[in-house]
């Protein structure tokens, strides 16, 4: 029915609509501003809607568009431009549309109702004023209309080509822009996935950094509370520290103190040491002083035991022991020396009553009596110090470098063995000379060693039985044996003698020489069970040999000591029957005897000067000779029994010791090497 209806008009108008879009086009394209995602099939999508709109109306109101085409685009370009409307006159459109109006009226001869509404074929609106409707006749005048109409159009085509010509630049230069845009989108996507990677990785970083946030708000948390001990620890050594700091300054205060007293003591240590070489000048000057008297002082004491006498004899009366009969008051008198009670005794007197000699009135005759001088007497109650103080000054000789002899005299129980080793038990008052005489000669090289003297003692105990040497001193399987000893030279040449078999022991305290007398003790206590009381039948010699050395001075001296406990000096009663014991007893008294009388010539010689001594005529003297000729000092003790009954083997002993006494032997000699 549409084509039924459709004016020729209507299809010139058609062919005009198909550039319509062109003309729309431009007022549908989006601002610049806007168009830039939009390529160019979007540009035609955006065109698309107002053809589809075109096309979807009815006929009816086709015709109705079409009758107002031209005051609309009259309209539309006096909004844009105002150039499209002055220029169509103002009567043209009604006129015109009116002719189209004829023309399709004449050209169809059916029912045109639509067309001859007064709507629908009103010529178009010029400015909003209704153009003059052209009669139908005027077909000229419409023609014209028309080609005004047509030339408008033109004229507008050319101008929509230009300005489509405009629109297809900036559609150009928009899709440049879009490519440029898309180029820039490719990039910023590109960093946008870079930047999302990147806020991954930071997620991820974050994700460990929240652990590690957590693991160290952990951590400060130990830390905050190892902070607060820390800051207590630091309150107590602030506090520490304040009294440390207090203490400090005292220490400083006495340090200050210190190094005052310091100065005052390095000024008085440097005087000191002035004085220190000063004395220690005056110590080698009285060093040499003290060596200048201590040789002078060897010489004047030997000159003084010289004037005493080189042979002495000290006589030593024991007390009565409990039990014994008390002499009778006059049988033993000490008189007086010339000094009076004062002096030392150094006689004795002893009264002795002879019963052989009777008076012709049978009265008893009177007491004989025999006075004896010696260099010293010491009563009975003379006590065992007071003794030695008497002969310590002759032990001293013995270090200076002069052999010693000293000897215990007298009958059996008389008293040697108390004289020479001591009473019975421990008690340091009975202490005999031997133990005496040792601590002295300690006591005095230790003395001496402060003056550069190095002293050394070797001590033996032998006896001397019926001619035999035996060892005192012997140990283990020998004790009591004692073994054979001989007495030999110490070697090819030498005048030193040695006993073979003997023990020679080093000594340097009490305490070893007191183990030492304890031992040979032992030793005479066994020999003792076999042999009845040998100890009294033999003489014990003790023997400490030393040696003295000045190093600094290159000075040496050595000698003996000999200290002897003789066998008794008892002689047997020849008007006694001889029995078989006593033939034995005979020949060990008549060896005692032999090698006591041995002994009184050996001294008689020396003093007489003689050539030939008679060392050899005992072991006793064989083994003391280097003891008692030339240099050497010798002291007798001659042990007086207080009781009346031995008055005879008394008055025999005490002529013995007088003519010892009554020896002197030459000026002794210090035994310096
Ligand atoms: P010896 O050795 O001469 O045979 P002792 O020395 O054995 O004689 O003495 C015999 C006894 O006399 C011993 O019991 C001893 O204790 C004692 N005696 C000797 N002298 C004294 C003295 N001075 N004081 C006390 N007792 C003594
Ligand atoms: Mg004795």
């Amino acid at each position: 029915m549409e084509p039924q209806q459709r004016s020729p008009l209507l299809e010139v108008r058609g062919n005009i609509e198909l550039k319509k879009p062109l003309i729309k086009a431009p007022s549908r394209l989006p601002l610049p501003g806007t168009r830039f995602k939009r390529g160019p099939d979007q540009m035609e999508d955006a065109l698309e809607p107002e053809k589809k709109r075109t096309r979807g109306l009815d006929t009816v109101t086709k015709i109705a568009t079409s009758q107002s085409r031209a005051p609309a685009i009259t309209a539309r370009t006096q909004t844009q431009n105002q150039i499209t409307a002055p220029k169509v006159p103002k009567k043209t459109g009604p006129r015109c549309s009116t002719a189209i109006a004829m023309v399709l009226k004449n050209q169809k001869s059916g029912p045109a109702v639509p067309a001859q509404k007064p709507g629908a074929a009103a010529p178009p609106m010029v400015g909003g004023r209704k153009p003059t409707k052209r009669p139908a006749w005027d077909l000229k005048g419409q023609l014209c209309d028309l080609n005004a109409e047509l030339k408008c159009c033109r004229e507008r085509t050319q101008t929509l080509a230009q300005e489509n010509q405009q629109l297809q630049d900036q559609l150009r230069e928009a899709q440049q822009q879009a490519k440029a845009r898309g180029a820039e989108c490719r990039t910023l996507e590109g960093e946008l996935a870079r930047v999302q990677a990147q806020a991954e990785q930071g997620q991820q970083e974050l994700g460990s950094l929240r652990a590690r946030v957590l693991e160290l708000e952990e951590q400060q948390c130990t830390q905050e509370g190892l902070l607060r001990e820390l800051q207590k620890e630091q309150l107590g050594l602030q506090e520490e520290r304040r009294g440390l700091a207090a203490r400090l300054e005292e220490q400083e205060r006495r340090l200050q103190a210190s190094e005052a007293a310091l100065s005052g003591s390095q000024a008085e240590v440097a005087s000191l040491r002035q004085e220190a070489t000063g004395q220690a000048a005056l110590l080698v000057e009285q060093g040499e002083r003290l060596h200048g008297l201590e040789m002078e002082r060897r010489r004047l004491h030997n000159q003084l035991q010289e004037l005493k006498g080189n042979i002495r004899v000290f006589c030593r009366v024991r007390p009565v022991l409990p039990g014994e009969p008390t002499p009778p008051p006059s049988f033993l008198l000490f008189p007086s020396g010339p000094g009076g009670p004062a002096d030392p005794p150094t006689r004795l007197s002893v009264s002795r009553c002879d019963e052989r000699r009777g008076t012709l009135s049978g009265a008893p005759a009177p007491a004989t009596r025999h006075d004896f001088s010696f260099d010293r007497v010491f009563p009975p109650g003379s006590r065992q110090d007071e003794v030695f103080e008497e002969i310590a000054m002759l032990v001293q000789s013995a270090l200076d470098g002069y052999p010693v002899c000293i000897f215990a005299y007298g009958q059996t129980g008389s008293g040697k063995t108390f004289t020479m080793e001591g009473g019975p038990g421990r008690d340091p008052q009975v202490e005999g000379l031997i133990p005496r005489a040792l601590r002295h000669l300690f006591s005095v090289a230790q003395e001496l060693g402060g003056q550069g003297w190095t002293y050394s003692f070797v001590a033996s105990y032998v006896e001397i039985y019926n001619e035999t040497v035996r060892d005192l001193l012997a140990t283990g399987p020998r004790k009591g044996q004692g073994g054979e000893c001989e007495i030999r030279r110490a070697g090819p040449g030498s005048e030193e003698l040695t006993v073979t078999n003997a023990r020679y022991v080093p000594v340097s305290c009490e305490k070893e020489v007191e183990a030492l007398l304890h031992l040979a003790h032992q030793n005479r206590a066994v020999a003792r069970t076999s042999q009845n009381e040998r100890s009294s039948r033999s003489h014990s010699v003790f023997q400490l040999q030393i040696s003295g050395e000045h190093t600094g001075r290159g000075l040496q001296c050595g000698a003996s000591l000999n200290l002897v406990d003789l066998a008794g000096s008892e002689r047997l009663d020849p008007s006694l029957a001889l029995g078989p014991g006593e033939r034995d007893r005979l020949r060990e008294t008549q060896a005692i005897n032999s090698s006591l009388s041995t002994l009184g010539l050996v001294i008689m010689a020396l003093s007489n000067k003689e050539s030939h001594i008679p060392y050899r005529n005992s072991k006793l003297t064989y083994l003391l000779q280097n003891s008692l000729g030339g240099s050497a000092k010798m002291l007798m003790f001659v042990n007086i029994s207080p009781l009346e009954e031995n008055v005879s083997e008394s008055l025999n002993s005490l002529r013995f010791a007088s003519k010892v006494n009554q020896c002197v032997i030459g000026t002794a000699q210090a035994n310096r090497k």
